[in-house]
């Protein structure tokens, strides 16, 4: 069998749910679980969150999996639903609803339920994806609130800036003005404003990527956050190679070696997920000890520079992400963020539940 294998740590996700729940006590926390478990494996990450208050997901089958699978916590679809009949099966399974637009709140209006639905409702306070404007959002709620087929209402909104400089400020001020004359629950905070700002924890906290033991602060590394890593991506040298001065490797050669050295080739590529555009210099750890890529990663393989480690050799353990190897430094060298990364974790992964 191929090395390669994604290893998901159970106790990890237990430990960062516990990292929440101390830094917002006062709040029910929806545990963010879309996108396959942001790559995790849906059913692995409700295991291992199984103590969350509810899962927030995108679409009516994910919830209808965990359903299915016995968890009875609330459910929340955070884009809604887009026909009638997805409708009934949310009201039917007790599965919470985001509205943040006019068509769905017409159809909820029109609707006829087999049970009372409880509604999330979006307010759109500068993210500019979805919600409701603040000038139309109390009429909105006033609508919702007419509606016989509609159980509790939480208000809602999502920062656009809770993990950079800008803060939620101007957002989180004109949320609060436009709702003071509401008494509902309210719900406003992911990872990063869970983690600094609150003010903002209300009812429910909606934390996502620290869950996973990612950091959701730009520039700041998840382990200063308490976080553990929940995904370790790791693998094998399957062949090692030694370049004399002048010698590349890969395609485009865009690595040459200016010294004896030392290459460990490792089983995954960028059909596993790995990204593409990996510099060199892209941490990873072979056999234990902390080294970096060389040349363009392939489709099946890529190349680890392994001339100070003696030890190493086919066979050895690497890491490509995990524990030693954050995934937001793989990450930041390859120009993106470490949501991308987990979530782009390619279906031919052994995926395997510790
Ligand atoms: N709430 C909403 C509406 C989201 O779309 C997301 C994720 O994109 C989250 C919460 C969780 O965000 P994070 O993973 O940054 O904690």
């Amino acid at each position: 069998m191929r090395p390669l294998v994604c290893s998901i740590h159970l106790d990890a996700l237990r430990h960062n749910l516990a990292v929440a729940r101390r830094a917002a006590p006062q709040s029910r926390i929806m545990a963010v679980v879309k996108a396959n478990g942001y790559g995790h494996g849906l059913l692995n990450v409700a295991r291992g969150l199984a103590a969350a208050d509810g899962f927030a997901v995108l679409g009516l089958n994910e919830a209808l999996m965990l359903r299915a699978a016995g968890y009875s916590q609330t459910l929340l679809l955070l884009e809604g639903v887009f026909i009638a009949d997805e409708l009934q099966q949310a009201a039917s399974q007790h599965i919470s609803v985001v509205v943040h637009n006019e068509q769905q709140l017409q159809m909820l209006e029109q609707a006829s339920l087999p049970a009372p639905v409880s509604v999330f409702i979006k307010m759109n306070t500068g993210m500019n994806r979805l919600g409701f404007t603040p000038a139309r959002y109390a009429d909105a709620v006033a609508r919702l609130q007419a509606c016989p087929t509609v159980g509790g209402i939480t208000l809602m909104t999502h920062f656009a800036t809770a993990d950079d400089d800008q803060g939620v400020e101007p957002a989180w001020t004109l949320f609060q003005q436009h709702t003071s004359q509401l008494t509902h629950a309210r719900s406003l905070a992911n990872s990063a404003a869970l983690l600094r700002y609150p003010h903002t924890h209300a009812d429910w906290v909606r934390p996502g990527i620290m869950l996973y033991g990612a950091s959701p602060v730009t520039g700041t590394p998840a382990a200063s956050l308490d976080l553990q890593a929940v995904m370790q991506l790791h693998s094998e040298l399957i062949a090692v190679q030694t370049l004399q001065p002048g010698d590349s490797v890969g395609y485009g050669q865009r690595f040459t070696a200016t010294r004896t050295t030392h290459i460990g080739i490792v089983a995954c590529g960028y059909a596993d997920g790995y990204p593409r555009h990996a510099p060199n210099g892209t941490p990873i750890a072979v056999s234990g000890t902390l080294t970096r890529t060389v040349g363009r990663v392939s489709m099946d393989m890529l190349f680890a520079d392994i001339t100070d480690i003696p030890q190493a050799d086919i066979g050895s353990p690497v890491e490509l992400w995990g524990a030693q190897v954050p995934v937001d430094a793989v990450a930041e060298a390859s120009g993106t963020v470490g949501y991308e990364l987990l979530c782009a974790l390619a279906p031919r992964v052994h995926v395997k539940v510790v």
